[in-house]
């Protein structure tokens, strides 16, 4: 028998790359519990409907005695966190929301998880890990093109989202300074890859490329981010909550420093080759869309992670070069248009309200 992971946000993007890449690829059993925002969208996990191996909650993580009373049902050995409001540009629209689920959800399910902990017996007490999964967005800007993240780096979030996330992050900590409560916590990079939610960078630009619209590049496109293909990142999550150590944070990056007009314009080059007979005619590459827009506030101007540690403690290493990752991205993109198709429409949240027939 497998081990039982609670994940929670395992709607979204990552959280269900973690959960088909255990179901495929593992024995391990799966509770998801994701409140269901407009960025949970199950359709992402469709073809798991049914299996014994995976039951879906539609719940809010703040509601704590809801997370206690299925942890004590579930019996989970790894609690893998990764709901939350990850969003930047809203987090500077809206930021209550990311106060409340990053910062409020995370302190309520890190006392279920407290309470739920010390019922086990010793042994299960020592292997149960709960994992905080987080973003190298917390250590803020990097300055100079040499530095990179590390673990030791200080923490200097810029914006709400990465304030509410780098609080997430000392909570975790101090619940096992202060309770013993077994966590690891990973920092990784940005993601890209297949079920995307739309409003993100590749995703947008794939869609609105493909629809003929304007590419919106902020500033003049020389912001750098360090991108990992999600299934990467995926492998990694689950090596870290069944192989890390305790207390010990990992982080995570693929060493694809990218400036983002550059992602924009391999976007273009691609969708060329791939997609060029959908390209308005009175075009000759679809960079001719790229427009450059007003700057967002407090933008940082460059992330990149030294991802040494994981690789020399757990062996892993991203299989996938920013080159391959991103052509398996526009592929997916055009392929699978019936999903993305159902996003724009609103259709996906359709769902919300049959979520028991995904479970
Ligand atoms: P996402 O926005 O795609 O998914 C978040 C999921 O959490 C959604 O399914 C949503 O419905 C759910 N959720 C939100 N509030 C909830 C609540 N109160 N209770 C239960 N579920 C709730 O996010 P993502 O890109 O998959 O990111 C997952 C995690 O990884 C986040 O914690 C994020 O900070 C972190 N992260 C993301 C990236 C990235 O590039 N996307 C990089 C590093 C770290």
């Amino acid at each position: 028998m497998g081990l039982r992971f609670l994940i929670t946000g395992g709607a979204g993007f990552i959280g269900s790359a973690v959960i088909r890449h255990l179901l495929a690829n593992t024995v391990q059993v799966v509770a998801n519990v994701d409140k269901l925002t407009y960025a949970g969208n199950l359709d992402s996990l469709a073809e798991f409907a049914g299996s014994d191996r995976y039951n879906f909650h539609q719940l809010d993580i703040c509601d704590q005695a809801a997370m206690s009373k299925l942890m004590s049902a579930f019996q989970p050995d790894v609690v893998m966190h990764l709901a939350a409001e990850s969003h930047v540009d809203r987090s500077i629209d809206g930021p209550s929301d990311f106060i409340q689920t990053n910062i409020v959800g995370t302190y309520s399910l890190l006392e279920a998880a407290r309470a739920y902990w010390q019922t086990l017996d010793r042994s299960r007490q020592t292997s149960f890990r709960f994992h905080h999964v987080s973003t190298d967005e917390v250590y803020g800007d990097l300055h100079g093109v040499e530095a990179l993240f590390t673990e030791e780096t200080p923490y200097a979030p810029s914006s709400p989202y990465s304030a509410t996330k780098a609080s997430s992050d000392h909570l975790v900590r101090a619940w096992q300074r202060t309770y013993g409560l077994p966590v690891v916590i990973t920092n990784c990079s940005n993601n890209y890859g297949p079920y995307h939610f739309p409003e993100k960078l590749i995703p947008h630009m794939i869609l609105n490329a493909i629809q003929g619209k304007p590419l919106p590049v902020y500033g003049d496109g020389g912001q750098i981010r360090d991108w990992l293909y999600v299934e990467d990142h995926a492998r990694a999550l689950v090596e870290v909550a069944t192989r890390g150590r305790v207390g010990e944070t990992y982080n995570i990056g693929g060493h694809n420093e990218k400036r983002n007009l550059e992602v924009v314009e391999t976007l273009c080059t691609l969708l060329d080759e791939l997609a060029a007979d959908e390209r308005p005619a009175t075009l000759e590459s679809y960079k001719e869309l790229i427009t450059f827009v007003k700057d967002r506030p407090g933008h940082d101007q460059r992330y990149a992670i030294d991802a040494s540690k994981i690789q020399r403690e757990l062996g892993w290493v991203p299989r996938e070069t920013f080159d391959s990752g991103i052509r398996k991205t526009v592929e997916w993109y055009l392929i699978n248009r019936a999903w993305w198709q159902r996003v724009l429409s609103g259709d996906y949240q359709l769902a919300r309200l049959g979520a028991a027939e995904y479970a």
